[in-house]
């Protein structure tokens, strides 16, 4: 964390102490309550194949209820979770949650453009949130989300389950400690071959992008983790094959980003083709990377001293779990607002330097 985040997490925290929201809400109504309440607000693919799953797994937090507009899946859902009716909403009735003890925080997984909604209408209804990625399909609206959870004094986080996964960890400390000298450059790429050409993804308000923003966001997450840097300036360059099928959004994208200490990354991500999930970071002694790095499962590692190999771990249950522990201890998560925000304000220079063809300077927080 950075003093500037540091400095917003004490703020927030030392409020909620103000208020006695650790010490009454939290410790009373959770006496008898080992783990916290999610709902789930969208109940597409991710929360049906992975986070619901998941949170059978979790030991801290729990699948409490559910937000959702199709109202053929309630009594699916209810049915499979034990999920009693009083903690089912829909889009019109989920500012209500706010009356609601059980559910303790809100998982939106809803398409990108109706993240900061959500998330806001969660904050103001009294619930922490955490939130898929990408944050929101703009900074501003980052901004008002962060602003939004700091007023109604809620925790927020961001999906980057990865952060959570033992490999990519073991690569952040790799990356730190130096130990293949220090890094001179980062390859990173991710993308796969898109289906259905009318789905949400396909089109810009929904998705704010293409596969920048849905999964090249992973290899520029993985740069700054790795670097523990922030980028200062991009290039980039898009490349279209079927204008019909992305006529609204990118279809691939490779980008460079000059990030501190002269740390050179380049970046691809696509659309158009399945393969591309890895990075590799070149030090002064060696390499290391992942090949796949984002996948749900079968992450692995090489290094130019052998291979890398750790548990596989469920990154979703491994990401809750941390999150409600960080709620019930009052501290900050590694993964909170300013980090969706930081990934969009690079994300909107590199669409910048795409359009313009010029080097973008990357705006600070
Ligand atoms: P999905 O299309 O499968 O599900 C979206 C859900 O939103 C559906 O239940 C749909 O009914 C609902 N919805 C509400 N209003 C909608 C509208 N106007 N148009 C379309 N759907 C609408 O999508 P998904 O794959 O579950 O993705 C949801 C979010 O999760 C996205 O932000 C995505 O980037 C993120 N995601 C993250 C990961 C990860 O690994 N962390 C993986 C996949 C998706």
């Amino acid at each position: 964390m950075n003093a500037s985040s540091r400095r917003k997490f004490l703020q927030v925290t030392s409020a909620l102490a103000a208020t006695g929201y650790f010490s009454s809400r939290t410790a009373l109504g959770r006496q008898q309550r080992d783990q916290l309440g999610v709902a789930l607000v969208g109940l597409g693919s991710l929360s049906t194949n992975q986070i619901a799953p998941a949170l059978q797994k979790t030991k801290h937090i729990k699948l409490a209820g559910i937000v959702t507009g199709t109202p053929s899946k309630v009594d699916v859902w209810r049915q499979k979770y034990g999920i009693p009716q009083e903690n089912v909403y829909n889009y019109e009735t989920y500012d209500q949650i706010a009356n609601n003890d059980a559910i303790d925080l809100v998982y939106i997984v809803l398409p990108n453009s109706m993240h900061a909604e959500y998330t806001i209408r969660g904050a103001k209804a009294g619930k922490h949130v955490f939130c898929e990625k990408p944050m929101a399909n703009s900074a501003a609206d980052c901004k008002q989300m962060i602003e939004a959870c700091e007023q109604n004094k809620r925790m927020l986080g961001i999906g980057y389950r990865c952060q959570f996964e033992p490999h990519h960890q073991h690569c952040m400390k790799l990356a730190r400690d130096e130990t293949f000298g220090k890094i001179r450059g980062i390859e990173a790429n991710f993308g796969f071959k898109i289906g259905d050409p009318k789905q949400w993804r396909l089109r810009k308000d929904l998705a704010g992008g293409g596969p920048l923003m849905d999964v090249g966001i992973y290899a520029l997450q993985a740069c700054r983790y790795l670097t523990g840097g922030e980028p200062i300036r991009v290039t980039a360059t898009e490349t279209k094959t079927d204008p019909v099928k992305f006529a609204e959004v990118e279809e691939s994208l490779s980008w460079t980003m000059e990030m501190p200490h002269g740390i050179i990354a380049s970046c691809s991500t696509t659309y158009n083709f399945n393969g591309m999930n890895n990075f590799r970071a070149f030090g002064d002694d060696g390499y290391f990377g992942l090949d796949p790095a984002y996948s749900y499962e079968g992450i692995k590692g090489t290094s130019s001293r052998g291979p890398i190999e750790f548990p596989q771990v469920d990154h979703f249950a491994a990401e809750l779990d941390d999150f409600a522990q960080c709620i019930r201890e009052g501290r900050a998560t590694r993964v909170p607002g300013e980090e969706g925000l930081k990934d969009l304000l690079v994300i909107e220079a590199i669409y910048a330097a795409a359009r313009t063809g010029t080097r973008v300077a990357v705006q600070s927080v």
